[in-house]
């Protein structure tokens, strides 16, 4: 039976609510009245239930359609304007116990070399990081207790921050490591971590047993009833994922809709982010052999519905995706992206991307500063900013914050002051007058006259040398 409050997995994400949701998508997927109804209701901007997102996914009106996109780019501008969050992922140790059949790192892997960096090498790694500007990072291993122990995550995540090198800083560490214990929650929490990522791959029980066949992740209770340990465990931002490809993109959609309303009937806050990735070819797996991907017209759908459908909730696209499809999504509803990203142990540190231990093949392989230049080109305004998270912004206060429309002068002079300071320490002489004509037209965009007084002096002193100012 379906219950959202329930704290079992197979009552929140339950099997024939999903089934029956898809079902009621069908009949009226051409039922042009209550399609109308469900495009009003989104426009309220307070979101749209899994039933009747299911109904617009299923749709194949063009009019529609339309409105659809047209009213996800609004969204996308009312919540998050014209900034986009960077960060870059940092892999940590591809030893893993599990049997994941689309991840390179399984354990029945043999050729692929194993490697976990040691604190020396994860110091290395981080001041490469810093020296391309970067100041949020995801941190990515394999689930293997012995290798990879909560307290070598915590080790990493201390000498990460701790790690001040010119005017270089990690001021976020986001973690996406495999399900766990509430006990171990708690110390990534008091370990200053921001947002805990776990992609459940596939709503789908059956097929989640099949493509987990072997390993702790087998178990497909403990990893959906994860993110609930999470925030037993005191974590308040926790981020989403389905891997598309896997099984049936209106599957996958209708439950992780179902999730993000499972955690707000549950613990009064919804997802702080939802990441959108498709399996790509890695080592060796070939995304061939999963006979559900999607195209990039249905990825691009299924994008706008997630935005309209959770308007407060970020959403992230990695270098899985290239330039030409990572520029339409940002339109739609993305957030946060990753730039020059490495999905090898070690990568960074390397001068050629390392190939030889990735976790996929990265088709977006700009430079740091090609892709901020490139946003900035494209209108929007690349941020470094990791001010919610320091200020006690979590949770339901970050949800607040985004609901009472104070984000334009909070989030958005943060944005344009960390873009100076990637400017100042890390940009090409293109990009910095690039993004100083940007931050001289920005600046007048932020509503409160105070705020714009202050942000324009911080400008100013950010420009004389100082750092790490923040609203
Ligand atoms: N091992 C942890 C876990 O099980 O959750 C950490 C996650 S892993 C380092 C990051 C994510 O990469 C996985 O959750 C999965 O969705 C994704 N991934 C694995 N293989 C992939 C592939 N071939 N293409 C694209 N993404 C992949």
């Amino acid at each position: 039976m379906y219950h959202p409050n329930s704290l079992k997995a197979e009552e929140f994400i339950c099997h024939e609510e999903v089934e029956a949701s898809l079902a009621y998508a069908d009949e009226n997927k051409d039922n042009i009245p209550l399609l109308r109804q469900i495009l009003e209701k989104a426009k309220l901007r307070k979101g749209l239930d899994h039933r009747e997102a299911s109904v617009l996914l299923a749709c194949e009106n063009e009019e529609i359609l339309q409105e659809v996109y047209m009213l996800a780019e609004q969204i996308k501008k009312d919540f998050y304007g014209n900034r986009i969050v960077m960060f870059a992922p940092l892999y940590l140790s591809n030893y893993c116990v599990n049997g994941c059949v689309y991840c390179p790192y399984h354990l029945k892997n043999k050729h692929i070399p194993r490697k976990k960096l040691s604190q020396e090498e994860v110091r290395a790694e981080v001041i490469a990081l810093q020296d391309m500007g970067h100041k949020r990072l995801a941190i990515e291993a394999g689930e293997d207790p012995v290798n990879n122990p909560i307290e070598y995550i915590l080790e990493c995540i201390d000498t990460i921050y701790s790690i001040k090198h010119k005017n270089g800083a990690i001021r976020r560490v986001n973690v996406n490591i495999a399900a766990t214990t509430v006990e171990n929650y708690r110390k990534l929490k008091e370990a200053g971590i921001g947002t805990y990522i776990l992609f459940q791959e596939t709503y789908h029980k059956e097929s989640y047993e099949k493509l987990h066949p072997t390993g702790p992740k087998h178990d497909y209770a403990y990893h959906t009833e994860a993110m609930d340990r999470a925030m037993e465990g005191g974590i308040d931002d926790v981020g989403l994922g389905v891997l598309y490809g896997l099984e049936l993109y209106r599957y996958e959609f209708a439950a992780l809709l179902m999730h993000a309303e499972h955690l707000e009937a549950v613990h009064g806050v919804g997802p702080h982010t939802i990441s959108m990735p498709r399996i790509k070819h890695a080592d060796d797996i070939d995304p061939s052999a999963f006979d559900n991907s999607i195209s990039d017209d249905i990825f691009a759908k299924l994008c706008a519905l997630v935005r309209i459908s959770v308007p407060y909730t970020g959403m992230i696209i990695s270098t899985r995706e290239n330039q030409e499809v990572r520029e339409r999504l940002l339109r739609l509803g993305i957030s946060q992206i990753s730039g020059a990203s490495r999905t090898s142990v070690g990568g960074y540190t390397e001068e050629v991307r390392p190939t030889d231990t990735e976790q996929f093949d990265v088709s977006d392989q700009r430079t740091l500063d090609e892709v901020v230049r490139w946003l900035m080109e494209k209108g929007f305004i690349p941020s470094f900013c990791t001010a919610c998270y320091r200020e006690g912004r979590t949770g339901d206060r970050f949800m607040s914050l985004c609901k009472s429309g104070q984000i334009q002068n909070c989030c958005h002079p943060n944005a344009l002051m960390t873009l100076k300071e990637f400017l100042e320490d890390y940009a090409s002489p293109e990009t910095q007058e690039i993004g100083n004509a940007l931050i001289e037209r920005e600046l007048p965009n932020i509503p409160k006259e105070k705020v714009r007084q202050i942000a324009a002096d911080y400008i100013r002193e950010i420009k004389n040398g100082k750092r790490d100012f923040r609203f």
